[in-house]
């Protein structure tokens, strides 16, 4: 099996009819780069750098976080490097930032509402990222967005660290990319809005799945209701790759549902062009997307959507995709 999937290392992800799906890589430190690149994976979707700032004792330089994120640039070659601005709170908690603790952290004072609110946090990673630009393809991407008023606050704090940069003698890129997770269900919901002002969306279904449904993602009492192929859910991914797609940029995933063979034909089926993963996962991703055509994903797609229980559209998928994969 292994040798299997070694061949499929160097071969494009796309159907037999010609569509091109991106595959690329989650990562939690540059040094896993290297390592997602011999499972094939064209770049990262996923850079979580809340790990950089757990890594560390006290908040990490804007120098230390440049070099971390031009490391994972260059790992990528020509290939893309999603970073995404720090994810902290939630299940991640960082001492030094002395949250008080809360009733509910996954409803609280996390990720970019932490940013937002601490420039001095915020800014200095903005411009290790735009630095970090120079040395390939960067993107920068900020997580649990609810609302257009945060990412036009975010476009802000952008321009003012390319002011910054500027006035300090740094050389920067003005290419990188600027993207939103999709991870609530607010901003699915009002994606034809979020659309106007970023250059893609990246669904994170581990917390839409969670905020949807009101389902722990860590609770393994009611794991069984934590069903990506929920129809809510499925309505709520559908309706954000609509959103991109009208709007002319790109739609990718890097929740674990981007892992699922059977979910990346629907994804397909939807018009996503990008998934990332563990970095393990991406051959079998890829087997199955080789193994079918648009046509077929988008009339499994079409099924799928009339069905009303989750548990049933994954039955039917792995009926009609079996030994696909
Ligand atoms: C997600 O929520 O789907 C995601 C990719 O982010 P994280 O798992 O780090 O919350
Ligand atoms: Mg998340």
């Amino acid at each position: 099996l292994a040798a299997h999937y070694a061949a499929l290392k160097d071969l494009p992800a796309v159907t037999k009819d010609g569509v091109r799906i991106e595959l690329t890589a989650n990562i939690g430190t540059h040094m896993d780069v290297d390592n997602a690149l011999t499972y094939g994976a064209e770049g990262v979707g996923l850079f979580r750098s809340e790990f950089v700032f757990m890594g560390s004792t006290t908040i990490p330089s804007e120098e230390d976080q440049f070099k971390a994120y031009r490391a994972a640039v260059e790992k990528c070659g020509g290939h893309i490097c999603v970073i995404r601005t720090m994810d902290i709170g939630g299940d991640k908690p960082l001492p030094y930032l002395n949250i008080d603790p809360e009733e509910n952290p996954f409803l609280g004072y996390r990720a970019l509402r932490i940013s937002l609110d601490r420039h001095d946090l915020f800014l200095p990673q903005i411009k290790a990222i735009l630095r970090a630009g120079l040395y390939g393809k960067a993107a920068m991407m900020v997580p649990m967005v609810i609302s257009v008023s945060e990412i036009q606050r975010v476009l802000k704090l952008v321009e003012q660290a390319k002011v910054e940069l500027a006035h300090e003698g740094k050389e920067y890129s003005d290419d990188v990319q600027i993207g939103i997770m999709v991870e609530t269900p607010a901003a699915a919901v009002v994606s034809p809005l979020l659309s106007q002002y970023v250059d893609f969306f990246s669904i994170g279904t581990n917390d839409l799945i969670q905020y949807t449904l009101a389902v722990d993602r860590g609770n393994a009492q009611i794991a069984n209701l934590y069903n990506p192929f929920n129809p809510a859910v499925l309505r709520l991914i559908q309706r954000t790759i609509q959103s991109a797609r009208e709007r002319g940029i790109w739609a990718g995933m890097c929740g674990e549902m981007a892992s699922d063979p059977y979910a990346a034909v629907i994804l397909l089926g939807m018009g996503i062009t990008e998934l990332s993963m563990s970095a393990p996962s991406i051959p079998r991703v890829k087997e199955m997307i080789r193994s079918v055509t648009s046509t077929q994903a988008k009339e499994l797609l079409a099924d799928v959507m009339k069905m009303e229980h989750g548990v049933e559209i994954r039955a039917y998928l792995h009926k009609m995709l079996e030994g696909s994969d």
